[in-house]
């Protein structure tokens, strides 16, 4: 296993994370346990989980798992999150997060889900900002960490403004990461941990081998080992995160990082050259088309289409809509074909053509 510095926090943490997110169904406690030992095995310290996750059983399921690990020397780290702004709200989503995980204090706990500015300032102004530092204060959190699904910039931006934040969690993958390294390696450089959440862009890479082949180089044996690797050799990242529902998927995370020889720099950057270049006609979730007067979330709706292009099945489709907290069909459908979007574009992409696809989409067809 590899380990890392987490930002400026004094701790080493596992490069690979343990995600709660993906637990086997139905969310047998047994399996779910298992998997994590196995984690655990390999050298696992992460370990990352949340309300709702699984129906909402990962806490429970996390819980049980960490308590039932044999004594060690190696360190655990837990990582929980609440999404409530009001201070009080997320005192309480704490304090029901600690009883479940059944520890003292979680190392690292995230203001959750946060989507831009707004919703950041929304999180300040309802007092879970506060409440978050409090609990830090008081030994119930050890450090105070934001989830994000804001663009580079916005996160460097984020990162610059509170120097209490000690870590991010983001999506970053082989395929959306030119959204957020501006705001990764900013995070980065001012000492933050970076953890790079669904690097494996939610089973996509593994289930489309061929159009991925190209992230591979001869040392690796699999798309998988290359996807983790290209996160794994990067400075910025402290962490991949990876949501593991098979004994399979511990033993690919496995390989590649054991034994590991990190991609020389020059080979990182012709990887995310050839990347970008490879993926010319996919949206990039920069943003930039951004905003559209009839307020659809154009770059959710291209990166549901990023999936339709790459080949996904009905299930993979159907799961980014609500990857995107549940968007539907119809919403693609407001467009007024204004062109604003498409004259902003930074790919050239046909974004109104594109709605129009994703607004066709069945979300109740039987596969
Ligand atoms: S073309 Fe459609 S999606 Fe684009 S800005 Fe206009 S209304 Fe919004
Ligand atoms: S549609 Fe174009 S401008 Fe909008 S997020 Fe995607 S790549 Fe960026």
């Amino acid at each position: 296993m590899v380990y890392k510095e987490y930002g400026s926090t004094g701790k080493q943490v596992s490069s690979i994370g343990f995600g709660g997110m993906r637990f086997p169904l139905p969310h047998d406690h047994d399996n779910g346990i298992a998997l994590l030992h196995a984690a655990r095995n390999m050298g696992v310290t992460y370990f990352d989980t949340a309300p709702f996750y699984c129906d909402d059983q990962s806490e429970d399921i996390v819980g049980e798992a960490l308590r039932s690990l044999p004594d060690s020397d190696m360190p655990v780290y837990t990582s929980s999150k609440s999404s409530e702004n009001d201070g009080n709200d997320f005192r309480r989503s704490l304090e029901k997060s600690l009883k479940r995980l059944g520890v003292p204090s979680i190392t690292f706990f995230h203001i959750w889900c946060v989507m831009n500015p707004e919703d950041w300032r929304n999180r300040v102004k309802g007092g879970a900002f506060a409440a978050a530092l409090k609990a830090k204060e008081e030994g119930l959190i050890e450090h105070v960490c934001v989830s994000t699904h804001m663009s580079g910039t916005q996160i460097a931006r984020l990162v610059e403004d509170h120097p209490e934040i000690e870590g991010l969690t983001v999506g970053y993958c082989a395929i959306n990461f030119p959204y957020r390294r501006k705001g990764v390696v900013a995070a980065h450089t001012a000492g933050r941990g970076v953890v790079a959440m669904n690097p494996l862009a939610g089973g996509l890479i593994p289930q489309h081998p061929d159009t991925f082949r190209f992230l591979q180089t001869p040392d690796d044996p699999d798309v998988v080992t290359a996807a983790i690797r290209f996160l794994v050799s990067d400075p910025a990242i402290t962490v991949a995160l990876i949501g593991f529902s098979t004994p399979g998927h511990v033993e690919a995370a496995r390989r590649a990082v054991e034994p590991f020889t990190a991609y020389p720099e020059a080979h990182m950057e012709e990887l995310r050259t050839s990347i970008q270049r490879g993926f010319d006609q996919m949206c990039t979730g920069c943003g930039y088309c951004l905003p559209c007067p009839q307020g659809i979330p154009i770059p959710q709706f291209m990166d549901i289409h990023n999936y339709m292009q790459l080949g996904a099945d009905h299930e993979e489709i159907a799961g980014r809509f609500k990857f995107h907290w549940d968007l539907t069909p119809d919403q693609a459908d407001r467009c007024i074909q204004c062109g604003l979007c498409e004259s902003r574009c930074t790919q050239h992409l046909p974004i109104i053509q594109r709605l129009q696809r994703v607004a066709g989409f069945d979300l109740t067809a039987t596969p």
